[in-house]
């Protein structure tokens, strides 16, 4: 998925790798991962957002399909076990499993009209409950309408037009090519890594003992 001719996209991937290099190994992956975050957050700063319609507690969108990267993947995980305590975490990595198995095999729409919101998301608080750690897709995500929002969600119709502010998602969708492609380089992979849905990522990790050992097999591929 990587656009390696994109000027923007080259220029974050060597900042990306540049930072990686200084990193311990045992995290190197996630952290990849979280100096995007703080990229993407430094690069939309000055944004305007007086035309944004999002705010905390308005999370509807939250049952739409997330892509997410491996490394944000390994980020979410390692956020959830520094976070919580054992038996706290195992609980809601068990919910991010039964969630990916109940929405695997659809296509954007039909998750959309099933309105299965995602498992981080706050059931009262309507808030996102790993925020810091939240996926470049989430960050980029805008509207500029609320009530097309509403509309979109009270109707299940995934194609309910919803005027956005591009720039905000083309951040964040150089940035996760940039991640993307770094973490191959790093790992000394041909190809970066495949977009996973989120819940499906976040099980993807969790599934690997540690990052360090993910990214050997990773290399040997
Ligand atoms: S995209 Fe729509 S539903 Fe999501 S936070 Fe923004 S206004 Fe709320
Ligand atoms: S990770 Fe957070 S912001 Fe993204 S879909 Fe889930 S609850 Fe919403």
């Amino acid at each position: 998925m990587t656009d390696r001719d994109d000027p923007a996209v080259a220029w974050l991937v060597r900042e990306l790798r540049g930072h990686l290099r200084k990193r311990p190994k045992r995290h190197q992956v996630s952290d990849a991962a979280r100096h995007a975050d703080a990229l993407f957050d430094a690069n939309t700063a000055s944004l305007d957002t007086s035309h944004l319609a999002c705010g905390p507690g308005c999370g509807s969108c939250c049952c739409a399909q997330v892509g997410a990267e491996t490394a944000e993947a390994f980020s979410i995980v390692r956020h959830i076990r520094e976070t919580r305590d054992a038996a706290q975490a195992e609980d809601l990595l068990n919910r991010v499993r039964a969630r990916a198995g109940e929405i695997a095999g659809m296509d954007p729409g039909q998750r959309w009209e099933a309105q299965k919101p995602c498992v981080f998301l706050h059931p009262e608080k309507g808030d996102c409950t790993i925020y810091p750690v939240r996926p470049l897709a989430c960050r980029g995500y805008n509207s500029t309408d609320l009530g097309a929002c509403r509309t979109s969600t009270e109707t299940r119709d995934h194609g309910h037009p919803i005027p956005a502010d591009g720039e905000w998602m083309l951040r964040a969708m150089q940035l996760r090519h940039a991640l993307a492609e770094a973490t191959a380089r790093t790992v000394g992979a041909n190809e970066p890594d495949e977009e996973r849905e989120l819940h499906a990522a976040v099980v993807f990790a969790a599934d690997h003992p540690d990052e360090l050992a993910w990214t050997r097999g990773r290399r040997k591929g």
